[in-house]
């Protein structure tokens, strides 16, 4: 058993590192009070060459393992979750969805601009009356001719207000329940698409959040991800990877408020002594190492044991570890973020101080990509297989 990265995981780890600590500390606050997505940023995460990272290189991409994405996704959420949280869309929801499912002529066309962060993707699957109930979506895709026509409202779609390209789940046939499911490949210049509301959130300010409408939306046949009624295949497939991957969302936003929690105890004085010296605050920032660390070989191991099962299966084993990687690491972080905030005493409950912003953003793990409860109903359906 080998607990160190390898060389070439360290190196990639810290080139993100590098950027974030370089082009991230400053707009991560403007994007929390403006609520913009930054400029030119898309182009830069293209340059820093992981907006396709788990694309193959003939398409543009990086070719890199689950572990490289999550390790890239951790060290963007240490420093501005809401860029870790568009770009996580983007490369795995979108990309690394194209580059699994899509075929040869589908990953040309689409992927090499996703990939220089040209165009932008997303995927839609949340709608109105569909959460945690995914199969129950009711967008309706019929046939006509060489084409389908589309009509639903889909909402909390990250980067759906920006996005050029995005992972459409639909019913094609509205009796079959999962077996009615078909996945396309929605280029937003198609006719009947567009943007309703940008939702206003509690954190993550800055990640575009929308709804959409497609209304008689024609999408050519061509554009089917995978083959029809077998969306539920696409949309299953990657789990275990957006598990994993999005796990590392939480441990990096529970270490970029671990971070603020430590320097400040070390800087704030009180009764002469800095606040560090109290035994009270030492417990707190050592248990809050603690489950950090713990986190991490959780977030680690299943981002490990779903990249070996997208080589080939290893099914129960997987979808379990996934599913606690996620569970565990999103509530740790959410536990890490308030005993961050309770370190800045009333400080951390002001605005002008940046620990409060990874407290709302911690808020997040637990909710998107599929709620706390949904992963522990995945985690005890293993448990219980027969
Ligand atoms: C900021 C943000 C970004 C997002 N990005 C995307 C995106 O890019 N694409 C996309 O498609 N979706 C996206 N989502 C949607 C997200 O995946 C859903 O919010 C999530 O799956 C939960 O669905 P819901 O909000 O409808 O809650 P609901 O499913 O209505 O759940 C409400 C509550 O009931 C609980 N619950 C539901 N069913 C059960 C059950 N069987 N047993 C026990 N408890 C249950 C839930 O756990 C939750 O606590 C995003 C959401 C947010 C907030």
């Amino acid at each position: 058993m080998d607990f160190n990265l390898s060389d070439e995981h360290k190196m990639l780890k810290d080139s993100v590192a590098n950027f974030a600590a370089k082009e991230l500390h400053q707009i991560a606050e403007e994007m929390d009070q403006t609520d913009d997505w930054p400029e030119g940023m898309w182009k830069k995460l293209g340059d820093l060459g992981i907006n396709g990272i788990s694309v193959d290189t003939e398409y543009g991409g990086a070719g890199a393992d689950v572990l490289s994405a999550s390790l890239a996704c951790e060290e963007l959420a240490r420093v501005c979750p809401a860029i870790a949280l568009s770009w996580g869309a983007h490369a795995n929801l979108c990309c690394n969805n194209l580059n699994t499912n899509a075929n040869e002529e589908q990953k040309k066309k689409y992927l090499p601009k996703l990939c220089t962060g040209e165009h932008v993707g997303a995927l839609g699957l949340t709608e109105p009356n569909a959460g945690s109930d995914a199969v129950s979506i009711q967008t309706t895709a019929g046939k006509e001719g060489d084409h389908y026509v589309v009509n639903g409202t889909k909402t909390f779609i990250t980067n759906g207000p920006d996005a050029d390209t995005i992972v459409l789940y639909t019913k094609t046939d509205k009796e079959a329940g999962a077996k009615g499911i078909t996945a396309f490949i929605l280029d937003t210049k198609f006719p009947g698409f567009s943007v309703s509301k940008r939702l206003d959130k509690v954190g993550n300010r800055g990640s575009q959040t929308g709804e959409l409408i497609m209304e008689d939306c024609i999408i050519p046949a061509e554009n089917i991800l995978g083959a029809e009624n077998r969306g539920i295949a696409v949309m299953m497939g990657g789990l275990d990877v957006e598990r994993a991957f999005y796990s590392t969302y939480a441990l990096g936003v529970a270490e970029g408020a671990f971070e603020l929690a430590l320097k400040y105890s070390k800087e704030r004085v009180q009764f002469k002594r800095p606040i560090a010296s109290f035994q009270f605050i030492q417990g707190k920032l050592a248990d809050m190492f603690t489950q950090i660390e713990a986190a991490r070989l959780l977030c680690y191991k299943a981002a490990m044991m779903a990249g070996e099962a997208r080589e080939g299966g290893k099914g129960t084993e997987v979808h379990q570890i996934s599913s606690a990687a996620i569970l565990f690491a999103a509530e740790m972080s959410i536990k890490v973020c308030e005993e961050a905030v309770q370190i800045h005493g009333g400080y951390g409950y002001c605005m002008e101080y940046p620990v409060q912003r990874f407290w709302r953003d911690a808020k997040l793990g637990t909710i998107g990509a599929g709620t706390s409860e949904i992963r522990r109903i995945v985690i005890a359906g293993e448990l219980l297989k027969m």
